[in-house]
């Protein structure tokens, strides 16, 4: 069997590495030079899914690299009121996280997972590649027993399964289903990244800098989420600063809470947007917006996929963001795209007929999906869209869950 991957990315090189070593023959085929300039973007939270999907696909020595270059955060999440006031703290910690070498969650860069994604996919001159570079599919054709990809350079190859990880906007989910597309949310985070050092690190205390996701909660519009990454990006050393975190930041809010056009806008008038509405937050805060530098200030839309419904499988299929891109607010995409490939590696691996494989893929990779988009679509619009009154009774629930203790279990899970 050989089975053709369309992108380079977290989950497409994940499900190569896993195939090949299942002995089945795999390509990759991205759209990129192969030197290319990642863009620049917040670091991953890998959570148990991805790490275990990393540790399940991977060649030990590319395993290594991430167990290596991931910083172990706890899982945490923290809502505070602007004030510094802790509203509650959820631990998500289970007993089995903190011991456990492999699932332990961690923050690595998104270049130096990339890197370890890359490591061993290269092979001797006059051997076909793994990667094949500046390859932009453009489309494919079934036919009997196959499939042809066929690129932008003129080029084709066939296989006997296609698998579409080429990310949102993905051409081979615009074939393969062609009705489904991403909603607009109506909701425009501003995103901005500050080294974790100087007057920053001075002003933010440990619970802010830990790792753990941190949301402030106003009582009018808008929410603040803020985390810490490691450097290690080497796109990303314009604003690491020499320091060896750095804190990224998030203002969530509606598109009509902006000005016209801020999407349009550069980075020092989203920095004076954003300082405005933290004004009369606490100094930490406001240093930390203050001390960003305005060129890494950016607006990043939400977008998502609606529920996924059923269909019938094919020798065509995708997996992360090609299928179920959702918005950041869950920090889950990147884990979600490992965990496909991880399945869909185990499914082609088990199963004698390689569409049946597909159709058991496809079947818990939409219940899954929907889960996720689920979870990451509520966060952005309690985050973004709630109006005062939902506000106050989420800041109320907050402070009752963190006083009761059933509550709490009951609202956000048993395993707190
Ligand atoms: C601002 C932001 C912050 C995020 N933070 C987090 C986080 O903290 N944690 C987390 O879990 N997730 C996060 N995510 C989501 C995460 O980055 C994605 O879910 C993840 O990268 C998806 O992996 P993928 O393999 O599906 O696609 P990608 O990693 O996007 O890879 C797609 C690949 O396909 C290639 N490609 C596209 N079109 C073609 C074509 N026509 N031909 C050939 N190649 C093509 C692309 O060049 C790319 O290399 C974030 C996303 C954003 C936008």
């Amino acid at each position: 069997m050989r089975v053709l991957i369309i992108g380079a990315g977290l989950g497409g090189l994940t499900l190569l590495h896993g195939l090949r070593r299942a002995g089945i023959d795999a390509r990759v085929f991205e759209r990129s030079a192969h030197q290319a300039r990642q863009p620049a973007s917040y670091g991953i939270h890998l959570n148990a899914d991805g790490l275990h999907a990393l540790h399940a696909c991977l060649p030990d020595e590319n395993w290594k690299m991430i167990d290596a270059a991931g910083i172990p955060v706890p899982m945490i999440i923290r809502f505070h009121d602007p004030h510094r006031g802790v509203l509650a703290t959820i631990d998500k910690r289970f007993p089995a996280d903190t011991t456990d070498p492999v699932t332990k969650r961690r923050a690595v860069s998104r270049g130096k997972l990339h890197e370890a994604l890359l490591h061993n996919t290269h092979t001797d001159v006059g051997v076909e590649p793994l990667v094949h570079w500046d390859k932009k599919f453009t489309h494919y054709e079934l036919h009997t027993g196959g499939v042809r990809a066929y690129f932008a350079d003129g080029s084709h190859t066939d296989g006997d399964i296609l698998v579409g990880a080429d990310g949102s906007n993905s051409l081979v989910r615009h074939q393969r289903l062609p009705g489904l597309q991403r909603q607009d949310l109506g909701i425009v985070n501003i995103a901005g990244r500050v080294p974790l050092a100087g007057a920053v690190a001075a002003a933010l205390p440990a619970d802010l800098t830990d790792g753990g996701i941190n949301n402030v909660v106003p009582a009018r519009n808008g929410w603040m989420f803020l985390s810490t990454w490691p450097t290690g990006d080497p796109d990303n050393t314009d604003v690491s600063n020499g320091a060896a975190e750095y804190v990224v930041w998030a203002w969530a809010g509606s598109r009509d809470s902006y000005p016209d056009g801020v999407e349009k806008l550069d980075g020092t008038h989203l920095k004076r947007l954003v300082s405005e509405r933290v004004q009369d937050w606490t100094t930490p805060l406001r240093t930390m917006v203050d001390a960003t530098d305005a060129t890494t200030i950016t607006t990043v839309p939400l977008r998502t996929m609606p529920q996924l419904s059923e269909w019938a499988p094919s020798r065509v299929t995708l997996l992360g963001d090609a299928i179920h891109n959702m918005t950041p607010m869950a920090g889950i995409g990147a884990n979600t795209a490992l965990r496909d490939a991880e399945h869909l590696c185990h499914a082609l691996t088990t199963a004698v007929d390689p569409v049946g494989a597909i159709g058991v893929y496809e079947t818990a990779m939409r219940h899954a999906a929907n889960q996720a988009l689920a979870l990451s679509t509520r966060n952005a619009t309690n985050a973004a869209l709630a109006g005062p009154t939902n506000r106050t009774m989420f800041r109320t629930l907050l402070r009752a869950s963190a006083a009761i203790p059933a509550l709490r279990r009951k609202v956000f899970g048993p395993s707190i």
